[in-house]
């Protein structure tokens, strides 16, 4: 392809793109395609020959799109949103335009200062405190500071290898030799709840410490007492705690745990404290969310992504730091073809240090895009719209009677089920309890599984405490109210059929 003709094939996608968006209303928002049907539909060897872009490009409307599931619909209530956002589109195209790897200051001064001023902007926008910004009052540069991961996996990944370096750091400073910090790694115990997003599991196996699953509480909240009950076990069997991670806004319920008495423990406990807000961190961006998070200003580490609920396409996963030297100390290499720039220091980040890869794309222009062109006040309307939407969905379902919420709703997640009075009708039955919970779980599944089958919204169900429930994540960029009537629309009629009649039984 030479330059002409990517000019005319690159204006054509471009409508491509905008046709794709003007259609999304109409499609079944779910792919229905069984598992292999690409590899009938394709050739299973690269093309000896060169095929054209019209031949492609007409694969991609005939093969791939039975096989996409349309994220960015406004009929999708599934799992949490991935924003797109036309500026964040573009962004993305000059960073492809460009092309550069950033691994070191040198690489491309821009794609790494950008970087630091742009996450600092975010940083300010969801109320961050101080401590976690690269760049101080006045100017001079701190010891925190961000960076944008590809996922949020990622950014918990790399604060467990931070927090490890931080204990084996403090370990040696309490008298033991380098050795012998080191080998009391194995002891190395991290925290996280039965509602940690599986990615702190997962870091755990990772760098190969223990992890501890707490158990929370009815809110699905991590608390003190617990976090204070499982360290004092630990350490009694000789562990050595390192790491807790806390949430703001769950993946299941989007539940908040205890910030303030997490971060009350990690001091006294001289322990790292990570903040997940994956999720839920976009909503900072409005002032009335700040009392929630109080507790996270305490913290060792913290991560939004913007790719789920701040108009930017995947991946875009910023991690704080409030010091960046342990991460730095773990993740550094040096070698003679890696130069750093010495001399003045403000704005000189060798971002390789505060990442798993070497380097990674500029994704910082998205963000920029994003937020340049929406402003603070386009950020702000588009999160209080989802939380509005979220609070109208909760209020149908209980006006129409037959279903209740079975986690607060405090952000654009709405986890509800038909309540087991619709289903089992009188409350002599609902004594019978094992059984008639069965029931009610099972029409809860079996609603979901219509929803699906329906397919004009979709959404998908989970369990929370034993029971099975549907969960609704309004935040896509381009859905409206009418999404929402129509995903209302749907549960209620879908529910009709499942319990087979469309008034509750009195009580
Ligand atoms: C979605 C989510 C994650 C994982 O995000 P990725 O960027 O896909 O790794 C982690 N934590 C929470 C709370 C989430 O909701």
């Amino acid at each position: 392809m030479d330059i002409s003709e990517f000019r005319k094939h690159g204006k054509e996608v471009i409508d491509v793109i905008a046709d794709y968006y003007e259609g999304l209303n109409q499609v079944p928002p779910m792919s229905t395609a069984k598992p292999g049907y690409l590899y009938k539909l394709i050739p299973h060897e690269a093309p000896r020959e060169p095929e054209s872009f019209e031949e492609i490009k007409s694969d991609i409307e005939t093969r791939i799109m039975p096989g996409i599931t349309h994220w960015q619909s406004g009929n999708f209530f599934g799992w949490y949103s991935s924003n797109s956002s036309f500026p964040a589109i573009l962004g993305e195209m000059y960073s492809s335009m460009f092309s550069v790897v950033r691994f070191n200051w040198i690489c491309s001064p821009a794609a790494t200062e950008l970087e630091t001023v742009v996450v600092d902007w975010l940083g300010k926008l969801i109320g961050l405190n101080k401590r976690f910004l690269s760049i101080n009052k006045d100017g001079t540069e701190g010891v925190g500071g961000g960076v944008i991961h590809g996922s949020a996996s990622e950014a918990l990944v790399v604060s467990m290898i931070a927090a490890r370096r931080q204990m084996i750091a403090h370990l040696t400073s309490q008298g033991a030799s380098d050795e012998e910090a080191e080998s009391m790694q194995h002891r190395f115990v991290a925290y996280v709840s039965d509602q940690t997003h599986s990615a702190g599991q997962k870091g755990g196996q990772i760098i190969g410490c223990k992890t501890h699953v707490i158990s929370t509480d009815a809110n699905f909240r991590l608390t003190k007492d617990a976090l204070e009950t499982a360290i004092a076990d630990d350490r009694n069997a000789g562990l050595v705690p390192f790491f807790v991670c806390g949430t703001f806004g769950t993946t299941n319920t989007a539940a908040i745990d205890d910030l303030s008495g997490i971060a009350d423990v990690a001091e006294v406990e001289n322990i790292w404290f990570h903040v997940d807000a994956a999720y839920a961190g976009s909503a900072l961006a409005c002032p009335e969310f700040h009392p929630l998070a109080i507790g996270s200003e305490r913290a060792d580490s913290f991560n939004i992504n913007p790719h789920k609920w701040m108009l930017t396409n995947f991946d875009c996963s910023v991690l704080w730091v409030a010091d960046s030297t342990h991460l730095v100390d773990a993740l550094r290499i040096d070698r003679e073809y890696l130069p750093r720039v010495k001399g003045e220091k403000s704005f000189v980040k060798d971002y390789r240090d505060w990442e798993l890869a070497l380097g990674s794309k500029f994704r910082a222009l998205k963000l920029w895009f994003v937020m340049r062109t929406y402003g603070v006040l386009g950020i702000q309307r588009h999160i209080r719209m989802h939380i509005s939407q979220a609070k109208w969905l909760e209020e149908q379902l209980l006006n129409d009677g037959r279903f209740e919420i079975m986690a607060p709703t405090v952000f654009g997640l709405v986890v509800f089920r038909i309540k087991p009075q619709a289903i089992v009708g009188s409350s002599v039955a609902l004594e019978e309890s094992e059984k008639s919970n069965d029931r009610v779980n099972s029409a809860n599944v079996e609603l979901v599984k219509r929803i699906q089958e329906d397919n004009r919204v979709f959404l998908v169900g989970t369990k929370v405490k034993g029971n099975d429930v549907v969960r609704a994540a309004i935040g896509t960029t381009y859905g409206t109210q009418e999404n929402v009537e129509r995903l209302v629309l749907v549960i209620k009629q879908l529910t009709t059929k499942v319990i087979g009649c469309a008034f509750i039984n009195p009580e």
